[in-house]
């Protein structure tokens, strides 16, 4: 079942902490839905899931009216600048913003809603040609650019790790990730908060939580296969 998986995801992530010596109520579970019908969100929904997690907008546009209104829906995948308008409004977070102009358009829309759009930044830890990121190089520059739009709030990084088979071999990117994270955070820079780190995915959360992850993002662990490959 559907809310027994979501229950023990969130055991492993609460494990995960004690282990590391965190608070469980640092690290957000986001069931990640993409491809899933509204039905088996509600089952999350039902077993104490708020945060969901979906790479188009289409999705979310799609899924919202069918659900309460109390959902928190986060843009994971990658977002290209003519669906900023849609996304603005809808997402809580947006956490793969991977240019600066990019940005600019998230900061166009939140003006025109009045509010301030909360981002992430995505960073391609390992370089994967196959994947949209800043390298960890760019990234301090970016933050810098991006933190003076006055309606966007950068307030942390996001990565998606290489596809592994075994968890421990991305310790390194996720603690990569975490070191960047605490040097951009250190600099006090004006209109960013750096609070929030999401990486980790079903074959690698724990791995992630030990790391330092805020929010974690599991798909097939909660929801079961999907039967078309994204992304
Ligand atoms: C699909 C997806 C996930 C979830 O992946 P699983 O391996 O199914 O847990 C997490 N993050 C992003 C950005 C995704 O596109």
């Amino acid at each position: 079942m559907i809310a027994e998986k979501y229950h023990k995801i969130r055991a492993r992530i609460d494990a995960a902490c004690a282990r590391a010596g965190r608070d469980p109520s640092e690290v957000t579970l986001i069931s990640v839905s993409k491809t899933k019908p509204a039905e088996m969100v509600k089952e999350v929904y039902d077993a104490g899931g708020r945060d969901f997690g979906e790479n188009k907008v289409q999705e979310i546009i799609a899924k919202s009216p069918q659900l309460p209104e109390d959902i928190r829906w986060h843009m994971i995948g990658h977002l290209q600048t003519n669906k900023v308008r849609q996304a603005v409004g809808k997402a809580c977070l947006i956490h793969s913003v991977d240019s600066v102009k990019l940005a600019r358009e998230i900061e166009k829309e939140a003006v025109r809603h009045g509010l301030i759009m909360p981002i992430l930044l995505e960073v391609n830890v390992a370089g994967e040609e196959s994947k949209f990121g800043f390298s960890c190089e760019e990234v301090e520059a970016a933050v810098r650019d991006i933190s003076a739009f006055p309606h966007v709030g950068i307030q942390g990084l996001m990565t998606i790790a290489p596809f592994v088979t075994e968890a421990e071999e991305n310790r390194e990117i996720f603690r990569k990730l975490y070191q960047l994270f605490i040097d951009i955070k250190s600099k006090n820079i004006d209109n960013v908060t750096m609070n929030v780190l999401s990486m980790g995915m079903t074959g690698d959360f724990e791995v992630a939580v030990e790391e330092g992850a805020t929010m974690v993002r599991v798909g097939t662990g909660i929801f079961g296969e999907r039967q078309v490959r994204e992304n």
